[in-house]
């Protein structure tokens, strides 16, 4: 008998990789098919259950291969919003959250990249915690497959990649999770119904635009302003934001999709009236739109230095920069805070256990 540890993990290969591998153990790549369709529209992770595989195949896989990858450990619910919070372990004991937010016309199912995030984002909780290692594709897919059997796989209808970790820093699971969700034998996701949110890292998005997948693309903007937004995002002074906007402009042109600016509103940092011009200005030059994210306080991470004096906008003045903003011809959503009461909301995933 194999360790569980030393099998193979099947969970988050993508059909062309299954396929390979029923190849490599003289079987006909038919067989990959048929495990992407147990494992990504069935949810099923017990060969025992896959009858059309004959026994002693179903044996062998048994012995040396597995498909489990993450176990849910608690569940968090928030009554005022209906935001669910998921807590899962993954083998080696590591904690990851993922967070399911109703909205009137979908249902947006937030995922992890990293155990932490080594970006350090100022405003972040997760950043509070460090950076322990990247999530392999199995277990970013599998926030979604057993999250789909705790609820019911019908109702997440989008994916984001804004929870804990920078996606781009784990690019190629990244990917392969997103060929998984928009896979049309997995019936999944429509590429519109996906967005990858990343800090800004120039190359990876130009890698991403020759990729064809299409999908939504977000940066975490915070500040037109190169000084303040190193100041509050330090990944900005290995990337600055010029270049990333180089790239994002590449991305729009290639996958003819416009990209979202998220903007996290702070006090008397980024809501003054030349942030408003800045942003202006900003948007003239790519198809964009800005989605304005009210700060969910980290004081529950008792955080120093510049993290422990961020404050707020207060939402009055978040109506008016907003407003200002649309008087200019943009367009801003404004995301209500979701969760913030079971520290489920944007920025606000951190174990402290870990
Ligand atoms: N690393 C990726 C994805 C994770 S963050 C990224 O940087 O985009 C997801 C979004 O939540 C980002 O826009 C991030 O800037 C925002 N965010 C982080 N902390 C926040 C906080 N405390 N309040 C509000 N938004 C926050």
């Amino acid at each position: 008998m194999i360790s569980n540890a030393k099998k193979k993990i099947l969970k988050g290969m993508t059909l062309d990789e299954l396929k390979e591998y029923f190849i490599s153990i003289g079987e006909s790549k038919f067989r990959g098919e048929q495990l992407f369709n147990w494992i990504y529209n069935h949810i099923s992770f017990d060969f025992s259950e896959m009858q059309n595989f004959p026994k002693d195949l179903r044996n062998r896989l048994n012995e040396s291969t597995i498909l489990k990858t993450l176990e849910l450990a608690t569940v968090q619910y928030s009554p005022s919003t209906g935001t669910k919070k998921f807590l899962y372990s993954t083998t080696d004991n590591k904690k990851i959250e993922s967070v399911l937010i109703p909205e009137d016309d979908r249902n947006t199912l937030c995922i992890s990249t990293q155990v932490g995030c080594p970006l350090d984002c100022k405003f972040c909780a997760t950043g509070l915690m460090g950076y322990k290692r990247n999530l392999n594709s199995g277990e970013i897919v599998d926030q979604y497959l057993l999250t789909a059997k705790e609820i019911d796989k019908k109702s997440i209808t989008n994916i984001v990649y804004m929870g804990m970790g920078e996606p781009l820093l784990n690019f190629d699971n990244t990917v392969k999770s997103v060929e998984i969700f928009t896979h049309e034998l997995t019936k999944g996701l429509s590429r519109k119904r996906i967005t990858i949110s990343t800090a800004g890292i120039p190359h990876k998005i130009k890698e991403l635009s020759e990729l064809g997948l299409r999908v939504k693309l977000a940066l975490s903007l915070h500040s037109c302003f190169e000084e303040t937004r190193s100041k509050i995002m330090p990944i900005n002074n290995k990337y600055p934001l010029k270049e990333n906007i180089e790239a994002l402009k590449y991305y729009t042109k290639k996958t003819k999709t416009r990209v979202t600016f998220e903007y996290t509103m702070l006090k008397d940092i980024n809501d003054r009236s030349e942030d408003i011009k800045a942003i202006t200005k900003l948007c003239s030059q790519l198809p964009s739109k800005i989605n304005v994210i009210p700060f969910n306080s980290i004081k529950h991470m008792k955080p120093n230095g510049i993290s422990a004096e961020l404050e707020p906008t207060s939402y009055n003045r978040i109506l008016e920069f907003v407003e200002k903003l649309r008087n200019n011809n943009i367009t801003v959503m404004v995301r209500e805070t979701q969760g913030d009461d079971i520290a489920a909301a944007c920025g606000q995933l951190a174990i402290k256990t870990n």
